[in-house]
């Protein structure tokens, strides 16, 4: 037997121990490559990962994730946590994927306007179980994200400018870390740890259940009203001139788009998206000054709907992502040109304001969730050569949860963050176990973290 066999055979071995020590201590279902469910529970939703993993493992309780992060260290397999497979960006290949899915609890205390969700917990859930008490959570445009690795990672809502990221109203978690300890975090208990989960993502451990504040939001003004691609310049001018004149209850993003999300409006049209939390009435006189510039719609959708209508208002596809620190007349132009332009790459781009309570938390230690200051971003359904000639303006930072290549992690934290981000990783995974995705790598040495 020569060295190499003897190694792919000493590996074959450690992987069915590894798979055979996990059947025996777990509670959850165990999937290794031929049986039934394999191929279905090892997939992520972007479908050209193709995720090969040599076990995934379903955790029902948060002993079965302390189980499978001590067996993956045991076996010196790469370790991968998924719940909905939204933002899994770097495939399981040859370890353990361990999935949260099923522990989908959600607890909803109206008194308090807390939730206490699971770690498989969608937005879906949760919007449903705080409906009933006339709360609302700070989800965003697609339900069924999962609400760990969606708060772990900032969390934009339509509801951000009023009360801020997901993150910032965090208000405990649970967490298995790499030496399979169980830790409580908040601003008393491991106040490192805490600060790093609201906007480090998954970089600390294995999050077995998050508490976080809900909103007395019942209903918003809100929808998507279409103009003509020729009002678009003046419209986007005017929405970057006057963004410090919105109320910060008020979100408004314009997408200019190469096809008509209507049937029977046909070519290119600027689309304004929105959402007001308030009445009807403070909202069309909020969203006036805009309408007037923009002229008589082609279509407009905007109507008082319940908090979960919102999922209706639609987003565009981040598959480039920018900030931008304004919107000068040549931004606007080279935009509005590229969806219009049929061999440009760029189907949609939607610019977003930011500001109000993302760029004024009022937690008096924000978590570090990157550039909140910037005032507006742009998220494109474009190539990277479609995006090139508007990437030329950008700032350079970035917004996690928009942030597909994960070689840039660094790029949505600010430079004061990133080394506090990897010293505390340093303190809680110091052989970087976690790192099957927007990996932040521990710092090379321990310094002292003043962040709490
Ligand atoms: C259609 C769509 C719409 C979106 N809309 C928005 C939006 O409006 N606003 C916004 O901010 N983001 C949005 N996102 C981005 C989304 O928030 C991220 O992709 C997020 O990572 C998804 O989390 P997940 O748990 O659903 O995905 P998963 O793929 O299951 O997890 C993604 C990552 O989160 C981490 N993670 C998940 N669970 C845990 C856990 N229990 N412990 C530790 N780490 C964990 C892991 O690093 C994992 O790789 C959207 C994404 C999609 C695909």
């Amino acid at each position: 037997m020569t060295a190499q066999t003897l190694a792919a055979d000493v590996t074959g071995i450690s992987v069915g121990s590894a798979v055979h020590d996990l059947r025996r201590t777990f509670r959850g279902a165990v999937h290794a490559p031929g049986d039934d469910e394999y191929d279905a529970q090892r997939q992520a939703l972007n479908p050209a990962l193709d995720p090969r993993p040599v076990v995934v493992a379903e955790a029902s309780t948060a002993a079965d994730v302390r189980a499978a992060v001590l067996t993956a260290r045991e076996y010196d397999l790469p370790l991968a946590v998924q719940s909905t497979g939204h933002g899994t960006l770097v495939p399981s290949h040859g370890g353990v994927l361990l999935k949260t899915s099923r522990m989908a609890q959600v607890l909803v205390d109206p008194d308090r306007r807390i939730a206490r969700v699971g770690p498989g917990a969608r937005w879906s859930d949760v919007i449903a179980a705080a409906e009933v008490f006339g709360l609302a959570p700070l989800s965003g445009d697609t339900p069924s994200v999962g609400v760990v690795g969606y708060t772990l990672g900032g969390g934009l809502s339509w509801l951000s400018r009023t009360y801020g990221f997901a993150a910032d109203s965090l208000l405990r978690a649970e967490i298995v870390t790499a030496e399979g300890r169980l830790f409580r975090a908040d601003t008393h208990r491991n106040p490192d740890l805490f600060w790093a989960l609201r906007g480090g993502s998954g970089n600390f451990g294995v999050v077995t259940s998050l508490e976080f504040r809900l909103y007395p939001v019942e209903s918003v003004y809100g929808g998507v009203a279409l103009f003509p691609i020729d009002r678009a310049a003046d419209v986007i001018g005017h929405y970057a001139e006057h963004a410090d004149e919105r109320p910060d209850e008020l979100t408004l993003s314009l997408v200019a788009m190469r096809r008509s999300p209507v049937e029977g409006v046909d070519g290119p049209v600027l689309a304004v998206r929105g959402a007001y939390a308030g009445d009807a009435t403070r909202a069309r006189r909020a969203m006036r000054p805009l309408w007037d510039v923009a002229g008589t719609p082609l279509v407009d959708g905007f109507r008082t709907m319940s908090y979960a209508e919102t999922r209706t208002i639609g987003g565009t596809p981040p598959r480039q992502f920018e900030m931008f620190d304004d919107l000068p007349g040549t931004l606007i132009e080279t935009a509005i040109d590229s969806v219009i332009r049929e061999d440009s790459g760029v189907n949609a781009l939607e610019i977003r304001e930011w500001g109000g309570a993302m760029a004024n938390p009022t937690h008096e230690s924000p978590g570090p969730v990157g550039h909140r200051e910037v005032p507006f971003t742009i998220k494109m359904d474009a190539s990277a050569e479609g995006a090139a000639p508007l990437t030329a303006y950008a700032t350079g930072g970035s917004y996690l949860n928009f942030l597909h290549d994960a070689t840039r992690t660094h790029a949505a934290y600010t430079e004061a963050n990133y080394p506090l981000l990897r010293d505390i990783k340093r303190a809680y995974d110091p052989d970087n176990v976690f790192r099957l995705n927007h990996n932040i790598p521990p710092s090379p040495q321990h310094r002292w973290v003043t962040a709490s």
